[in-house]
């Protein structure tokens, strides 16, 4: 199992909740209600809670405990360095004309990468293949397909 980083803050919205209880560009954030968010997805559920306890770490390396009541549809106003706080799951084929391995060498980072991430698609629409999931991950893209539809029904 990957391990989950705090999710660093790139940048904090003028006027916002997060403005106004004092989040810098640079905090992370460690758990919300005691859990860890894995990814925006976790942290955009976790955040509809009326009640949070948002443990974050400073840039100083010093931990806080926040406490925020809000309305269950208040956003933050936090905006984050990336959206998947354990990393990318990346492709697992092999596709004999992959397009990646035919990248010549010397490229940026970024090139390389076999983004297969069925929370990229989720949230930006990312084309992905489903042939990486394990059982396990199969069971949470069916719980969190669920609840992101409710989500946009509720938006309707
Ligand atoms: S990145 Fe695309 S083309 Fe390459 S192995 Fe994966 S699915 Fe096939």
């Amino acid at each position: 199992m990957k391990t989950v980083q705090p999710a660093k803050i790139s940048r904090v919205l003028p006027d916002s909740i997060a403005a106004e209880i004092g989040f810098e560009p640079g905090d992370a954030i460690v758990s919300i209600n005691n859990t860890r968010p894995r990814d925006l997805i976790d942290y955009r559920f976790l955040c509809s809670d009326e009640y949070l306890e948002i443990e974050v770490l400073d840039t100083k390396g010093i931990t806080h405990q926040i406490e925020i009541e809000k309305d269950y549809d208040d956003d933050l106003g936090l905006e984050f360095e990336t959206a998947l706080f354990d990393g990318l799951i990346q492709c697992n084929n092999h596709c004999p004309f992959c397009f990646i391995d035919q990248q010549p060498p010397g490229k940026r980072e970024s090139l390389y990468l076999k983004d297969d991430d069925y929370r990229l698609s989720f949230l930006y629409g990312s084309y992905l293949t489903l042939t990486n999931l394990t059982e396990k991950e199969r069971r949470i893209c069916s719980i969190r397909r669920h609840s992101f539809s409710v989500k946009l029904v509720k938006v309707r």
